[in-house]
């Protein structure tokens, strides 16, 4: 059984030339192999836009929000539209020769290409996913950190790309660092005038009382996937959803917080700038488990 797997698009956008013209829309190669070129302004300038997409049982989940997440995300970077049908062909086999695994991931990758080439580079890696069993049931230790913008920079200041899936995700990581330096394993990014947005990963879901909330929209933030699928299952629990601007001490105050992401799924934060937050570990059980389901 395969635990990486990869297929390269050879025409990620009908936009654009293919990069072997005739040739089938996609093609598997060797995951270990080379295959990005050094002047691709993906590797030289972070210029390009991603997804990753969870897999349960065989199944991706959200696939068409993801997708067009994906779209979105080239549209605010003025990339040329994703070749939506070869992407998603072309995750689905990766899938398929993934083999029968209970979770894996699928990172779904384009790039602006060669610099002036003018045709986008585009893959899908899939590879199984580690145990988050941990995280997903004792939880994870969280920091709020200043993201440094206000929280209506997507309007104010469009060409920052907040609320891009860009592959410029160092800060993302360079914060998880911080985190671990004051002895955390995740972050909460808030704006610089005080409004909770989200992980440098994933969502941020809270609950007050019978109400799961999240930051709205406009924010700057990704419109996340599993939040959405959240929001569906808080539908079958008769639970209500809201969308709320919340201040770090809102926050702080609520019954259960998590965060939300595609792979790791639900993960209650047990505590919250070193102060212990509540686990609602029969409402993360529930949450997680529909998430699992194929549909989830
Ligand atoms: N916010 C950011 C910055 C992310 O990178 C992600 C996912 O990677 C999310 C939110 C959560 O999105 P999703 O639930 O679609 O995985």
């Amino acid at each position: 059984m395969a635990t990486s797997v990869l297929a390269i698009l050879n025409q990620p956008s009908t936009d654009a030339a293919a990069h072997a013209p005739g040739a089938p829309p996609f093609a598997l190669a060797d995951p270990d192999a080379p295959h990005v070129t050094v002047s691709d302004l993906g590797v030289t300038r972070g210029d390009g836009i991603f997804e990753t997409i969870g897999v349960g049982n065989g199944h991706p989940q959200a696939l068409e929000a993801h997708l067009r997440r994906f779209a979105h995300s080239a549209e605010l970077l003025d990339l040329p539209a994703p070749d939506t049908d070869a992407w998603r062909a072309a995750i689905l086999a990766v899938i398929d020769a993934l083999g029968p695994v209970a979770e894996a991931s699928i990172k779904t990758v384009m790039t602006r290409g060669v610099e002036g080439d003018g045709r986008p580079t585009g893959w899908v890696h899939g590879s199984v996913s580690p145990d988050y069993t941990e995280q997903r049931t004792t939880g994870i230790r969280v920091v709020t950190l200043d993201r440094g913008f206000t929280h209506d920079v997507q309007t104010r200041s469009p060409w920052l790309l907040a609320g891009a899936k860009s592959l410029s995700y160092a800060i993302n990581r360079a914060v998880l660092r911080e985190a671990e330096r004051r002895g955390a394993d995740d972050v909460i990014f808030v704006s610089s005038d005080g409004f909770v947005l989200e992980g440098p990963t994933s969502s941020v879901l809270a609950r007050r009382r019978t109400t799961l909330i999240t930051p709205g929209t406009g924010l700057g933030i990704l419109d996340g996937t599993t939040q959405g699928n959240i929001f569906r299952f808080a539908g079958e629990q008769h639970l209500d959803t809201a969308f709320e601007l919340l201040t770090v001490k809102q926050l702080a105050r609520m019954d259960a917080l998590w965060l939300v992401s595609s792979v790791r799924h639900a993960a209650p934060i047990n505590t919250l700038d070193g102060s212990p937050m509540p686990v609602d570990a029969e409402l993360t059980l529930a949450m997680n488990e529909f998430l699992r389901r194929p549909e989830g």
